[in-house]
């Protein structure tokens, strides 16, 4: 049966209320240290998951190269140490950067995985530094400058807060590495630290305005969505509203004719068979003059409900016409399947028991109907259909109502706008 019931109900998976509201709360508060609330972090971090990740792939793969291709400075610069060079760039970095990358996907962590970006250039630094360590000569701790490459390289794809750390232990490996390593030339040690502490300084700040804009997107983005959610499950509750009977529950008369004028021109187009009905409560003012117009209301209430459970297949419709009167559309329904649903209506309402105390025609609630049956062609209009079945309710009152006139090929075979003029 398709009453307005299963009309979209609204309600969406993303951006509810509360969730517009803490992004908005969000927005206004700012977020300087680049953290959400935890239910906004981590909508965060795996809405971004995917990207990051790539972007974690093709780094992690271009710094194998990158880390390799720095043999050509141990090789100028130190000769002696590179057959274990070559082992630490070919054998030791580029395998662990390749199991970390397969153990991340199939973790699938996205909070851990920025983490580990930092842990890869901590790996880096430690070799690099390892290497560094062996050589010697005055011009040996020149190559602390190297570390900076890590730094900016790494910093520039981490998040802020690993980067922090990342460029900590760097700046530690650095210390440690110009207090072991003689300075020969004097010159080295504060030069190669100034430029530590200023690449550093500047790709941290880059780093963390890049965050905030990206955060800053992220949260406007959610917003928009939050919106057009909103939006949506309002477009929805309105069109429920605007196409429901609220006493009843049923489609109202508006949605019938939308959906009677559907499933006509289905109708005709492909010659399909379709039945109308139209049902009308018995002597219903009696009943409102005798137990008044609240116990009226729950009778309708009560009606309908008994024709939406007789008419069970989807596709079909109860609508509440106006007043006391109901219609009910059957696509490809002919006079047998109507004339069943016909029964299984009048069972329906008999058994809600009723009682109609001041009805002339039975001791319960009755209803009196037309059912027609046709088959359209391209020249009929449906407004034909309803008053052919609201003269079969005419016919059924006339008969002394409590019963449901049929109508079907016998008297519009074929309705052709010849056969209805
Ligand atoms: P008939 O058997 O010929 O159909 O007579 P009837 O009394 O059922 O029909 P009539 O058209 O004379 O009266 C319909 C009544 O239905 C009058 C109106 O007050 C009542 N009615 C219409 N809408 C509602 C409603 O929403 N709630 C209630 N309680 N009564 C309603
Ligand atoms: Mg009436
Ligand atoms: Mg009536």
């Amino acid at each position: 049966m398709t009453s307005v019931d299963i009309l979209p109900s609204g309600g969406t998976v993303r951006g509810t209320p509360d969730q517009a509201e803490l992004v908005d709360h969000t927005i206004a508060k700012g977020f300087a240290w680049l953290m959400f609330p935890a239910e906004l972090e981590r909508r965060f971090l795996r809405d971004m998951a995917p990207k990051r990740f790539l972007l974690m792939v093709i780094a992690g793969l271009a710094s194998i190269v990158l880390f390799a291709s720095v043999i050509i400075a141990d090789y100028l610069m130190m000769p002696s140490v590179v057959p274990l060079a070559l082992f630490i760039r070919g054998l030791v970095y580029g395998p662990l950067i390749i199991v970390g990358l397969v153990v991340l996907h199939r973790m699938n962590s996205p909070a851990f995985n920025e983490w580990t970006v930092a842990g890869a250039g901590v790996w880096a630094t430690l070799l690099q530094s390892y290497i560094i360590l062996q050589g010697t000569g005055p011009w040996a701790v020149a190559r602390v400058v190297e570390l900076n490459i890590i730094v900016v390289y790494t910093c520039a794809l981490a998040r802020f807060w690993p980067a922090v750390v990342l460029a900590a232990i760097v700046g530690a490996m650095h210390v440690l590495l110009v207090g072991a390593m003689p300075d020969g030339t004097g010159i080295l040690v504060p030069t190669t630290t100034l430029l530590m502490v200023t690449s550093t300084a500047f790709v941290l700040y880059g780093n963390y305005k890049l965050e905030h804009d990206e955060r800053m997107a992220f949260l406007l983005n959610a917003r928009e969505e939050a919106l057009h959610a909103e939006l949506k499950a309002t477009n929805e509750r309105l069109t429920r509203m605007a196409t429901t009977d609220a006493l009843t529950q049923v489609a109202n008369r508006r949605y019938f004719e939308g959906f009677l004028d559907e499933c006509w021109q289905r109708a005709q187009a492909q010659r399909r068979v379709l039945s109308l009905m139209v049902l009308d409560v018995d002597y219903f003012k009696l009943y409102n003059d005798l137990y008044g117009h609240q116990a009226g209301d729950r009778c309708l209430v009560g009606v309908a409900q008994a024709l939406s459970s007789s008419i069970r297949r989807p596709g079909d419709l109860v609508a509440r016409w106006g007043g006391e009167e109901f219609v009910i559309v059957m696509m490809d329904t002919d006079e047998v399947a109507a004339a069943a649903a016909v029964a299984r209506i009048r069972e329906a309402v008999a058994h809600l028991g009723l009682v109609h105390g001041a009805s002339p025609c039975a001791d319960r609630v009755t209803l009196s109907g037309g059912c027609v049956t046709v088959r359209p062609d391209a020249q009929a209009e449906w407004v034909q259909l309803v008053q052919m079945a609201d003269e079969a309710l005419y016919r059924a009152k006339a008969a002394g109502r409590d019963r449901i006139v049929l109508t079907g090929d016998d008297v519009a075979p074929d309705m052709t706008a010849g056969a209805l003029a």
